[in-house]
């Protein structure tokens, strides 16, 4: 069964959720996680992690949209489309 455009779908067609939808992506490289000394209001020590993924390099694009559900996949989103949406 061939998905449709990400674009056209509204909610998910196997559980009905209308919250979201997300995008596996393949990455390769090292994410620096930084962990301050000092302890926040919870007592643990708090992470700093500003720009964690900006040392990350896209792997292979993944167009299909999965639900934030359920999990199924749900729709498409091409790559020449992501500054449309
Ligand atoms: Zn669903």
């Amino acid at each position: 069964m061939k998905l449709q455009h990400i674009k056209t779908i509204t909610e998910c067609k196997y559980c009905g959720a209308k919250f979201g939808y997300y995008q596996k992506q393949f990455m390769s490289g090292w994410i620096q996680d930084n962990t301050l000394f000092e302890k926040g209001s919870n007592g643990r020590r708090e992470k700093y992690n500003p720009e964690m993924w900006d040392s990350l390099n896209n792997g292979k694009y993944n167009p299909t949209c999965y639900c934030m559900d359920c999990h199924k996949p749900i729709g498409t989103l091409p790559l020449k489309d992501i500054a449309t949406l």
